[in-house]
């Protein structure tokens, strides 16, 4: 019998969990499934900008070796430049590691930090490779709660309670996923207090940080300080719909000062895994630097913005639901009426759902949300298949009733 190893006895993904898995097997036997269940925008037709494509195809033949381990210099300094424009302050191509997607950096900034039952303060409802990452290093994620009630805002009065003599570091995911939040300036400033109070380190993912609606305003938390150590996490996946790609950046600033050993352990872990895929380092500089088309998508006329719209909007016109309207992301994070379904297992319900209506959506929980209260949709389909899709939800729900 070989086993898996312990470390991974707390290390869950539901997002591609065993619902997933359940999905795919129906898509095997013949049934359409539509996937409300994971932030990929491509095949959702939000093409990446043209020009991006076209520079990694020019550039495809200097990219056969490995770059420096922490990335191309050009595109480390265009990622430079786009922390001066947020107000990030003495930020040097030094400070930049690139990696495959934000997703390498989250385990990698863990990994050179954690020891045993160290604790990193991570929001519910999360994006969850945050909470298992954190638990793969062996450390320990302890949750504070956002709060619905407050448009979904860091309760920092939880996040400070929660602190002990273990805690390493507070994650903040802004604009949020599952929530589609966006922490304004005061939320920040409290959060980088409460950093700078306890000598913790500040992890901000801003990987949506250009996915806005209705002239939302995104504040980089490591605009707010410079007696913090931040990491600010961005990449190509979301702003430029090129999750494919493999494309993040990690940006260290703020009090480098005390972590000369912890950027040590940064950089040696990015050294061990030689570089980030070559050629899609190339698309970062003409990312930054060219025409930002995701403006247009997030205008009251744009495309995305009408999904979130319809998509809000239709949901909380089904009996039971209700949602706070996100302001930023993808995503919609709806509370459903557990008394009036019966329901006592948001897996279950998303489960039923799936074997009944082949809609694939994620449940709370698997957002590390502790009640059974709460499911994600994702709105990259169009407005004409999120319709069909929520009627087929609202059709479900007509007669649920848990067993
Ligand atoms: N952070 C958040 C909040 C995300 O939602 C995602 C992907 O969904 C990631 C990080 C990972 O992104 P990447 O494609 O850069 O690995």
């Amino acid at each position: 019998m070989i086993k898996k190893s312990s470390r991974l006895d707390n290390v869950f993904y539901e997002i591609r969990g065993p619902i997933f898995e359940k999905a795919m097997d129906l898509e095997r036997q013949g049934f359409k499934i539509t996937r409300l269940n994971i932030g990929n925008p491509a095949p959702f037709g939000f093409d990446a900008p043209d020009e991006i494509v076209h520079d990694i195809i020019m550039n495809l033949r200097n990219a056969q070796g490995y770059t420096d381990s922490k990335g191309l210099f050009a595109a480390r300094k265009a990622i430079m430049h786009y922390c001066q424009s947020k107000a990030i302050q003495n930020v040097q191509v030094d400070d930049i590691i690139i990696g495959n997607g934000v997703s390498e950096l989250i385990l990698l900034s863990m990994q050179a930090l954690l020891n045993e039952g160290d604790e990193i303060l991570v929001p519910a409802p999360d994006y969850p490779l945050w909470t298992a990452a954190v638990n793969l290093s062996g450390g320990k994620a302890v949750h504070y709660l956002c709060d619905e009630a407050a448009d979904w805002y860091p309760d920092v009065a939880d996040m400070e309670s929660k602190i002990t003599s273990r805690t390493k570091g507070i994650v903040l995911i802004n604009p949020n996923n599952p929530t589609g939040a966006v922490y304004p300036p005061e939320v920040l400033r409290q959060v980088v207090a409460v950093a700078e109070r306890h000598n913790l380190i500040v992890f901000s993912d801003e990987i949506y940080d250009k996915i806005l609606y209705e002239g939302t305003v995104h504040h980089a938390t490591a605009s707010f300080s410079t007696d913090v150590l931040f990491l600010t996490f961005g990449g190509l996946s979301k702003n430029y719909r090129a999750a494919g790609f493999r494309a993040g950046w990690l940006v260290v600033s703020g009090k480098l000062s005390t972590a000369k050993s912890y950027i040590e352990g940064l950089n040696a872990l990015a050294s061990m895994r030689l570089c980030s895929n070559v050629p899609a380092q190339f698309a970062i500089q003409t990312a930054l630097g060219g025409y930002q088309s995701i403006n247009d998508l997030v205008l009251p006329t744009g495309r995305l913005a009408k999904q979130r719209d319809a998509c809000y909007n239709k949901l909380v016109s089904i009996p039971g639901i209700t949602c706070v309207k996100p302001m930023g992301a993808f995503y919609l994070f709806p509370k459903i009426d557990v008394q009036k379904f019966n329901i006592h297992r948001d897996e279950q319900f998303v489960l039923d759902l799936l074997i009944d209506q082949h809609v694939l959506l994620v449940q709370g929980t698997g957002f590390n949300w502790a009640q059974q209260d709460h499911f994600r949709v994702v709105y990259l389909p169009t407005i004409v298949e999120l319709d069909e899709t929520l009627d087929k939800l609202a059709l479900f729900l007509q007669d649920y009733q848990q067993q």
